[in-house]
């Protein structure tokens, strides 16, 4: 049996969250901590841990992540001016939730996408 992960939970209903989409394939639901006016978590229904555990059978249900997410950011309003989409894998992507998400993040200029340290 495939373990089970805090989102697995989400996606369930067993755990409450501000579910803004769910399918076959997706769900997706507004980060408990967001960092920009519009962050939306959008994961695969089923466990996925990592990128690296993506496999060719994926495929669909990784293009439905970006075809959601872009009906999501017309949704917010946020399409015209632009957005990020991030997936974070493992230790050095900083990784804190081993079920596979894209975060839909915007609704203010973000930035680089990273500042370099003074040391690099
Ligand atoms: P990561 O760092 O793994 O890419 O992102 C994990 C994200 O999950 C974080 O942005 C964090 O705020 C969010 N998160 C953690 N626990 C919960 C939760 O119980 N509910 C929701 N909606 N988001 C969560």
């Amino acid at each position: 049996m495939i373990e089970e992960t805090l989102f697995s939970r989400i996606v369930n209903g067993d755990i409450p969250a501000d579910i803004v989409y769910q399918d076959e394939l997706v769900t997706a639901f507004r980060d408990i901590n967001p960092r920009t006016p519009t962050h939306i978590l959008l994961v695969p229904n089923k466990v996925i841990p990592t990128v690296n555990d993506v496999s060719a059978d994926d495929e669909s249900t990784m293009g439905r992540l970006i075809v959601v997410a872009q009906k999501l950011a017309q949704d917010e309003g946020i399409a015209d001016d632009g957005y990020r989409l991030i997936i974070n894998c493992g230790d050095h992507g900083n990784q804190e939730v081993y079920h596979l998400h894209m975060h839909l993040m915007g609704g203010r200029p973000l930035g680089p996408m990273l500042t370099r340290k003074q040391t690099d």
